[in-house]
């Protein structure tokens, strides 16, 4: 889908591990919230749960070379297998003053030596990190104007 590809240049995704299932759409903070697996609908605050964002939905796999807990190689599926995934929400900046979400499902890999998990990562944003690296050097752009 051409419209997907152009949304991804248009936000600065340049993963080409990151597929866009879908485009822009406008939803609710609070319903956007509900998609991070790890957020309890009762932590949101009300207030600002109604107001409107821009959202758009992706995956990202890729498969590591080797396991980040015991290092070995993965050679075969006998070494890193996927296992499930994990829902992340990922602020990327502002489109018409309205804040752009990335609604990122993140494959999971089970390393079948050390029956460990691991995410899969992502150059948009550092590790255990749910706000994109070019909104962070646009603050800092900012900050060193003042
Ligand atoms: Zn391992």
């Amino acid at each position: 889908m051409a419209y997907l590809h152009s949304t991804a240049l248009l936000l600065g995704i340049k993963d080409p591990h990151i597929k866009l299932t879908h485009g822009l759409q406008e939803e609710s903070y609070g319903d956007v919230q509900q998609f991070r697996s790890s957020v309890q609908s009762t932590s949101l605050d009300v207030k600002g749960a109604h107001r409107k964002v821009l959202t758009v939905t992706g995956h990202l796999d890729h498969l590591p070379q080797a396991c980040s807990h015991c290092g070995c190689l993965n050679q075969s599926c006998h070494d890193i297998i996927r296992n499930g995934t994990m829902n992340s929400v990922v602020l990327l900046g502002q489109y018409n003053y309205q804040p752009v979400y990335l609604k990122l499902k993140k494959q999971r890999y089970l390393c079948k030596h050390c029956r460990r998990t691991t995410v899969a990562i992502t150059p948009l944003t550092r590790r255990h990190c749910f706000i994109s690296n070019a909104v962070k050097y646009v603050i800092i752009e900012e900050l060193a104007q003042m």
